[in-house]
């Protein structure tokens, strides 16, 4: 009889632990977790004159740096709308001219908001709606300066380069250069930083700015990019947010020409619309919006809609020569023969030569 009753303690013990790990279940299966494509997704948004960059890290989470002036305000939306993105877990201000920060007293009001962050301060409307918004949401608005480090996504890391700390004249030079990391690809954020604060990201770790996307500092102006600055950065591709026909002429053709100079594919939202890179953390593709006559021939599609390009590259161990990945000639390619570059410069260092169909 006694070992009956322990026989049935242990019985009902054992019940209820598997009671127990079944409501587990229950409550992980209707915990609505975020959406994590492994992927990290970056969109320069084509705000005419102005900057704003989307950038959806793998763990689901967002981050909009800079929003465009406020008439931009429905490109913005339209583009967090596509993406379905109710909560923005960062906005970010680089600095305080309308045509960065003008739309986004709206994107703090309307949208679910995290952190707010905005180097410097300012007397325009502009700036004074930026805090109202901020205050109305009880949110405290942080600066970024050099040494700082941004935690999104733990497998991203964003680092702060420069400048070391507001500066008094100029409003520009408030933009923090950063550059986000994930696994072996990175993107390096400029704002509108101009000489000066690339010298201090420069003499902070010059090593550390090489980066394989690049958002081009202050709309492609001559204020910015220098050759040192460009130099150490480097980029498969750079590029330029601005308007068509803006009254600045930016971008400056000598800047757009050192940045090819260098090795990048410079791409404009003047002429290619809303730009997208993502990467798996190995390799980085390319979406743009419009203009496909910018983009190689091979990449064309007869609706003139958004095309993918290639930016890895499929070399033939046969014949030395490297492709775009979506050149005819590596769909009749034999596996055996293939094999995969990050980059152009990595294909280039292991001799192999660029296709001349698809000009890789
Ligand atoms: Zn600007
Ligand atoms: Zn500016």
């Amino acid at each position: 009889m006694k070992s009956f009753k322990k026989l049935l303690v242990f019985f009902l013990i054992f019940l209820s632990m598997i009671m127990a790990a079944c409501s587990v279940l229950a409550d992980k299966g209707e915990s609505v977790l975020p959406e994590s494509s492994g992927l990290l997704k970056v969109t320069f948004i084509d705000v005419d004159q102005g900057d704003s960059v989307l950038v959806q890290f793998p763990n689901g989470k967002s981050m909009l740096i800079d929003g465009g002036s406020g008439d931009m305000y429905g490109r913005v939306a339209a583009v967090l709308s596509d993406q379905k993105i109710t909560k923005l877990d960062v906005v970010l201000g680089t600095h305080t001219d309308n045509d960065h920060i003008g739309s986004l007293p709206g994107i703090i009001k309307n949208y679910d908001v995290g952190n707010v962050y905005l180097n410097g301060t300012s007397d325009t409307k502009t700036y004074l709606a930026f805090l109202r918004e901020a205050a109305n949401k009880k949110l405290k608005i942080k600066e970024l300066y050099q040494g700082d480090f941004l935690q999104v996504d733990p497998d991203v890391k964003i680092k702060v380069f420069a400048p070391v700390g507001p500066n008094e004249d100029s409003d520009n030079d408030h933009s923090p250069i950063m550059k986000l990391t994930y696994q072996k690809k990175s993107f390096l954020f400029t704002g509108d930083a101009e000489k000066s604060t690339e010298d201090m990201a420069l003499v902070y770790d010059k090593m550390g700015l090489k980066s394989d996307v690049v958002k081009v500092g202050h709309h492609g102006s001559t204020t910015s990019s220098s050759p040192k600055f460009a130099l150490a950065v480097a980029p498969e591709l750079a590029v330029i947010e601005v308007g068509a026909d803006n009254s600045y002429d930016h971008p400056d053709k000598l800047v757009v020409n050192r940045w090819q100079l260098l090795g990048a594919k410079v791409y404009t939202t003047a002429k290619n619309g809303n730009i997208t890179v993502t990467t798996d953390g190995t390799y980085l593709k390319l979406f743009a919006g419009k203009n496909l006559e910018e983009l190689p021939k091979i990449f064309s599609d007869d609706k003139g809609v958004a095309k993918t390009i290639g930016t890895y590259y499929v070399g033939n161990k046969n014949t030395l020569v490297f492709h775009d990945p979506e050149c005819s000639s590596v769909a009749g390619m034999n596996v055996k023969n293939k094999v995969l570059f990050p980059s152009r410069k990595e294909a280039f260092t292991k001799g192999y030569k660029p296709c001349q169909i698809c000009t890789p």
